[in-house]
């Protein structure tokens, strides 16, 4: 009963020129399966991405929107902007913003409330370290870390959330969680929105993240409870993300 999603997130890659170029290959792909297909370029490329896009069914996603309406924050852009562009999901939380730009799950929380009150479908990122995994404790991260994403979220708004499990160690390393252990955490993750959120858990879609691509794609998306899939490096290569896309369950 969820709509699987195939998300491109092309990081900080693709000029404005680039992205058109891009858009219009993905535009070419007869897109086989039910999957709703969203691209993620740069903010700067947002605007030559939503013209490039029109008469697609391609959707526009950002990767990363500030939490408060306007003011002070050089280098930050506001969700209405977001909006006003055409831009229907936002990535939150990825592990680089985390990493390298100082995101907490508090500043996460405040940019999925900001988001879902501006109209846009927040794909909030979860995922542990190689260390925590060693630990064995990839359960107790990613669940908490997605509790303290969706305070505050109401029930009439927890059908927009979109929630991407990325294990830290596979992003853009050739390294994928097995199947079944990308599942497994997926399950535990849901888990974890039923116990605010109740049965609206089953409707949440949850991607996985973490070196997807042509190749693992179909064992991937056989899992019951993975919806999709967020992907990085495969996305910016029409031909790879055209076999994501069409993935064989
Ligand atoms: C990502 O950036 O969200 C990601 C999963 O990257 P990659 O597919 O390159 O590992």
């Amino acid at each position: 009963m969820r709509k699987p999603m195939i998300a491109g997130n092309w990081k900080m890659n693709k000029s404005p020129s680039e992205t058109v170029a891009l858009i219009k290959e993905l535009k070419e792909i007869q897109v086989k399966t039910n999957a709703d297909v969203v691209v993620c370029p740069m903010t700067v490329s947002l605007f030559a991405a939503a013209q490039a896009l029109k008469g697609s069914e391609i959707k526009l996603g950002a990767q990363n929107v500030h939490f408060e309406d306007k003011g002070a924050f050089t280098g930050e852009c506001n969700a209405a902007s977001l909006k006003e562009l055409g831009v229907e999901y936002v990535i939150i939380g990825h592990s680089e913003r985390r990493q390298y730009f100082g995101e907490t799950d508090e500043t996460v929380n405040k940019r999925v409330l900001k988001a879902l009150e501006a109209g846009l479908k927040p794909i909030v990122c979860v995922g542990e370290s190689l260390a925590q995994k060693q630990q064995g404790i990839t359960n107790e991260v990613v669940c908490l870390q997605t509790k303290i994403a969706l305070l505050g979220v109401t029930s009439a708004q927890i059908d927009d959330v979109i929630i991407a499990y990325e294990p830290i160690w596979a992003i853009g390393t050739g390294m994928t969680a097995t199947p079944k252990d990308a599942n497994d955490t997926i399950r535990a993750i849901r888990g974890a929105i039923r116990e605010v959120f109740g049965f609206a858990s089953e409707r949440v879609r949850i991607l996985y993240g973490g070196s997807m691509n042509d190749k693992n794609a179909n064992a991937l998306m056989s899992e019951s409870d993975i919806d999709g899939g967020l992907i990085g490096g495969a996305s910016l290569v029409a031909e790879k993300f055209e076999k994501v896309i069409n993935y064989n369950r």
